[in-house]
């Protein structure tokens, strides 16, 4: 078989990718390993940069049917003090929210809009095992389905396999891991009446806790623990974990006390960042995650992931039609890589920021951090540089849609 361009991994940039090269007549297969969209918890926080490019896409309209939580404002406090506000409402932008919506539900609406389109190829429970080159150039994968091992051919292949990716290897690409100094406990719980905070993150000395309104009614609340999380937790009870929690937001107390009975209804998450020196070799260029894993903080990896698809487009359309039939040289993705190193780095500087923030320890690293975000709370640029944050590549594009 042979493809314009084969892209591994189903995931949001895979997928997004799979129907903007769709859209533009490019013939092009995305390879799934898993059988059904439902997949590992992801984060389900969509920002609003990419609820705008949903809703120019058309694909907006589905996930209305659907329903989802509507993310308009972030707020930071120490205890009962605001320290640190965003209201989503006063962003020059029109795309005044963000939304919280399982990310099975926008993959398959992505999915179906791209099957309208005939040269939109997509097999799942295909796992990509190897790469085909020839020259030192790529030419397509090889990829197992059941028992079968089959080969496909193509003029690039897109490699969208998310953190764990294993073409990056297999291709040679360099990585930089970075595993974080704690682990990470979530938990869900369902909202307690009266809640009416958006993104809420709490701080008390040492401690902190994030709350957001997830889907279709609960709260996801996260916390950090020690490294070396797993013996941490089996040597504490769960009354103290829910003490943790409560003594910097109470309200948490009784749904926390009705739902939380044992360190089973937790997840624990090893946080690790990744990144990778060129995204590009002959024939194959990584986007999403397994080009830039960042940390969860803030919710930017479906941001980042779905605009590197989407800048990507016109570099795939215009290499494909210089190249004819040959693998898309590196080089062609030179000015690619260059822009979304830029936008990834503002991220992960910003996440590296937050992350110092939340670990704050001493009593007086807690007073520098208060002191520090009182201040950029009243900055006058603050909106501006949450703007580039939420909506990335389309901070600019004021344009209702
Ligand atoms: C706990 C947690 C919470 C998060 N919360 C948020 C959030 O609220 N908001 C947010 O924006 N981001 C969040 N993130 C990050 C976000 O999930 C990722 O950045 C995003 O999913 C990246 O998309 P992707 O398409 O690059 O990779 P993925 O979503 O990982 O998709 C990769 C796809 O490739 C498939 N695949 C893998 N290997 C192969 C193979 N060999 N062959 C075929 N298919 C393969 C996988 O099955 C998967 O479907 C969170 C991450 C974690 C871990």
């Amino acid at each position: 078989m042979k493809k314009q361009v084969v892209i591994v991994g189903g995931g949001p940039a895979g997928m997004l990718m799979g129907l903007l090269l769709a859209r533009e007549n490019i013939d092009v297969l995305v390879l799934e390993k898993n059988k059904s969209l439902e997949r590992d918890f992801r984060g389900e926080t969509i920002a609003p940069g990419s609820v705008y490019l949903l809703k120019k896409l058309g694909i907006f309209r589905e996930l209305e049917k659907h329903g989802f939580v509507k993310v308009n404002k972030i707020k930071m406090y120490d205890r009962d003090e605001k320290l640190f506000s965003v209201d989503f409402d006063r962003f020059d932008h029109p795309q005044k929210f963000g939304i919280d919506i399982p990310q099975p539900v926008v993959l398959e609406a992505i999915k179906q809009q791209a099957l309208k389109h005939p040269n939109f190829h997509y097999i799942d429970g295909a796992l990509c095992m190897d790469l085909l080159k020839e020259n030192d150039q790529v030419v397509g994968v090889r990829y197992k389905q059941e028992q079968d091992v089959k080969e496909i051919q193509s003029q690039l292949v897109i490699g969208a396999e998310g953190r764990f990716s294993r073409i990056r290897s297999l291709a040679g690409f360099r990585v930089k891991k970075e595993n974080f100094s704690r682990d990470l406990i979530w938990f869900k719980v369902p909202k307690p009446a009266n809640w009416e905070e958006g993104n809420l993150i709490k701080v008390h000395k040492h401690d902190h806790v994030i709350i957001l309104p997830t889907y279709p009614n609960y709260l996801r609340v996260g916390t950090y623990i020690p490294l070396g999380g797993s013996a941490y937790i089996k040597s504490k009870s769960i009354d103290w974990f829910i003490d943790k929690v409560c003594r910097i937001e109470p309200r948490l107390r009784e749904p926390m006390k009705e739902h939380i009975t044992s360190w089973e209804d937790t997840t624990l998450l090893k946080i690790f960042t990744a990144h990778v020196d060129e995204w590009a070799k002959d024939g194959i260029i990584l986007i999403g995650d397994s080009a830039h894993t960042l940390s969860p903080i803030l919710g930017q990896g479906v941001n980042l992931a779905m605009q590197d698809a989407y800048e990507l487009l016109p570099y795939v359309k215009d290499g494909l039609s210089t190249y004819k039939n040959r693998p898309i040289p590196a080089s062609h993705f030179d000015e690619f890589v260059s822009k979304r190193k830029q936008q990834v780095s503002f991220v992960s500087g910003f996440q590296a920021q937050q992350e110092q923030n939340l670990a704050a320890s001493s009593l007086i690293q807690c007073a520098i951090r208060k002191l520090k975000m009182r201040v950029l709370d009243r900055l006058p640029f603050k909106y501006a540089v949450m703007e580039k944050l939420q909506y990335g590549i389309f901070a600019n594009e004021k344009v209702e849609v």
